[in-house]
């Protein structure tokens, strides 16, 4: 894996060391660069040595420069990367109920856990290799957001038609060991991870609260463009209100159990006061669609008090407020 340079800043230590438009960057201080986030980490350091590959020689520069001040290489896009695409085809996917002729843009499906911690996009973890599991709890990348949606693995490789989603639990266990903060997202689909496997999922999660700042509980969003998709049912007030009160007892019982408590806000969320829900935030300064579908409910609760808006906002699916 290599960087390929697009721009160097003039005066900058990347200048005055001589990278030039066109190299490659292979390492820093001995750490393989693979995009965006190892750059800035491994090259954060007063003096470090650079290799690179320019004409297909190799060449290490001894960089010196203030820890911290940025190198001054610019690449050809925000992640020097491509964009990890997702593995799954979830049920309930909102890119597969999107009309025809839109931007393009829209029907990428991205999954990528740089993408999470830099704009706030949740991930299931399900397309992680051992190395980028690992570089999460190497560089601290914190807090990273998760789509679980359940904790059962076999409903879990189901909800998402990944033989390789059923570690969820494992993969939650193994951050929070790592003390990685994270927002948790259940996405809920009527008569498949509610009930019954909802309570086991909360019941997984609840034991690992010291680590999750968050945990949003969304209904599936159902448009009017599935065709051949999986057949989910759309909420009633009924079985909409049965879901609530599950939430709002684990809600209740956290704040009698932690010494801080949470509470029940936004979307049904169960979020911890104090902590500024990160996806309202991010909702409201990226262009992120992902995270604006996400947080829809959210945002329009905080914004409109009307249910006509806020249930056409999350689809048919009507919740009680
Ligand atoms: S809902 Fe997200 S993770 Fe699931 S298939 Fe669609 S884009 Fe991929």
């Amino acid at each position: 894996m290599a960087l390929l340079v697009k721009t160097v800043e003039p005066g900058s230590p990347a200048h005055k060391f001589g990278v030039q438009p066109g190299d490659e960057l292979l390492s820093a201080g001995g750490n393989a660069l693979y995009d965006m986030l190892d750059y800035e980490f491994y090259t954060a350091s007063a003096a470090f040595e650079l290799l690179l590959c320019r004409s297909g020689e190799k060449q290490t520069l001894h960089i010196t420069k203030e820890e911290y001040e940025p190198l001054g290489c610019d690449f050809a896009t925000y992640l020097a990367d491509k964009k990890h695409s997702c593995d799954n085809h979830c049920m309930f996917c909102f890119i597969d109920q999107l009309p025809k002729g839109l931007r393009d843009t829209l029907y990428f499906k991205d999954d990528d856990e740089r993408l999470s911690f830099l704009y706030g996009n949740y991930v299931t973890l399900t397309n992680m290799s051992e190395r980028e599991m690992q570089r999460i709890k190497t560089m601290h990348i914190s807090p990273i957001n998760v789509s679980v949606h359940t904790t059962n693995p076999e409903l879990r490789v189901r909800m998402l038609a990944n033989k390789k989603a059923g570690q969820i639990l494992q993969q939650l266990q193994d951050l929070a060991a790592a003390g990685i903060e994270m927002n948790c997202q259940l996405v809920v689909c009527r008569g498949v991870n509610d009930g019954a496997e909802l309570r086991r999922t909360l019941d997984d999660l609840v034991p690992l609260a010291e680590h999750i700042s968050s945990i949003a509980a969304v209904p599936a969003g159902l448009t009017d463009y599935r065709k051949g998709l999986y057949k989910l049912t759309v909420y009633d007030r009924e079985s909409a209100a049965e879901t609530l009160d599950i939430l709002e007892e684990y809600g209740e019982n956290a704040k009698k159990s932690w010494e801080h408590g949470w509470c029940i806000r936004g979307m049904s969320g169960i979020c911890r006061p104090g902590v500024n829900c990160l996806r309202v935030i991010f909702t409201r300064i990226l262009p992120s669609w992902k995270t604006a579908w996400g947080c829809g409910g959210c945002i329009t609760m905080n914004f409109c008090r009307s249910w006509h808006a806020r249930t056409a906002l999350c689809g048919r699916a009507a919740w009680k407020w």
